[in-house]
């Protein structure tokens, strides 16, 4: 496939290095933005920040395996690569690496990176058992292939993103991680790859899931707690019957165990329409 002006791609981690290599010393080094393709405006955002701060952005196109469960999306989750690069020209410099499964994890393979904290088994660790291991090990690999660089994440996966953070400096990688805001469809709907398995009427359903965050941080403004503001916007969120949520709560921001006096809060909810599992979160 030939890449747009500006982006070198390569399918496979040979000549990754070399590539690499004579940025590292330029002003802003390396950004990495990993992701598993089907780019979007959210996405976007990412490598518009990492070329603002670094002189060359790495993004990774890799849908990996090992973060998906039994019975989930891998086999059909979206592969868009000729769209992909698409998107991404006039970004540059830009190195896209997309790797195959093969390339990531060649026979072998036996090294699984999980982080061992209460923060990676609530919420989504709790309902995809082995998920964040799956994030951490490939984060972990893309990571070691970079080397030292900035690293970008979306909040649109806050869970993640405090995952990472943990492994990151738990294994002293050489690596910074910021953490960019959710970019929303006009009507609230964070953007996700996940989207377009919404049907037409899915889709007009859909932003009820950040209008449910938004009716619970408005009733914590109110003066109600945490669970009856949580209640009250669950059962909000599936009133219609449309809706089946998995867990809507008022968690510590960085742990996401219980809320702690004085200390960043966050709103997180995970809901499934029809067949597909929407997650969003806010500030609190
Ligand atoms: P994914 O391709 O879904 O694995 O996402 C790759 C990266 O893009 C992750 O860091 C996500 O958190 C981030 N991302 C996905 N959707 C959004 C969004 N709507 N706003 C900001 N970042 C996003």
């Amino acid at each position: 496939m030939r890449p747009p002006r500006g982006i070198t791609l390569l399918q496979g981690l040979s000549g990754l290095e070399a590539s690499l290599a004579p940025w590292r010393s330029r002003r802003g080094g390396l950004g990495l933005v990993p992701t598993m393709g089907a780019l979007h405006a959210g996405h976007l955002s990412l490598v518009a920040q990492s070329r603002r701060r670094s002189a060359c952005t790495l993004v990774s196109i890799f849908v990996n395996p090992t973060q998906f469960g039994p019975g989930e999306d891998y086999g059909r989750y979206p592969r868009t690569l000729a769209a992909d690069l698409k998107l991404l020209s006039g970004q540059g410099p830009l190195i896209v690496l997309a790797p195959s499964a093969a390339d990531m994890y060649p026979a072998g393979h036996a090294t699984r990176v999980s982080v061992e904290s209460p923060l990676a088994q609530v919420l989504e660790g709790a309902h995809r058992p082995g998920h964040f291991a799956g994030v951490a090990t490939v984060v972990a690999k893309l990571l070691s292939l970079a080397g030292p660089c900035t690293a970008f994440f979306g909040e649109k996966d806050w869970q993640q993103l405090q995952v990472i953070r943990r492994m990151a400096q738990d294994l002293r990688l050489p690596a910074k991680i910021h953490g960019c805001p959710i970019i929303r469809e006009a009507d609230g709907l964070a953007m996700s790859s996940r989207n377009a398995y919404l049907s037409a009427g899915e889709r007009a359903l859909a932003p009820r899931l950040k209008a449910s965050l938004d009716l619970a941080l408005a009733r914590l403004k109110a003066g109600d707690s945490g669970a009856a503001a949580c209640r009250k916007a669950r059962a909000f969120l599936e009133r219609g019957g449309h809706f089946k949520a998995g867990y809507l709560v008022l968690a510590d921001a960085e742990t996401l165990q219980a809320p702690r006096k004085g200390k960043p809060r966050r709103l997180l909810a995970a809901a499934a329409l029809g067949k597909t599992r929407l997650i969003d979160n806010l500030a609190a």
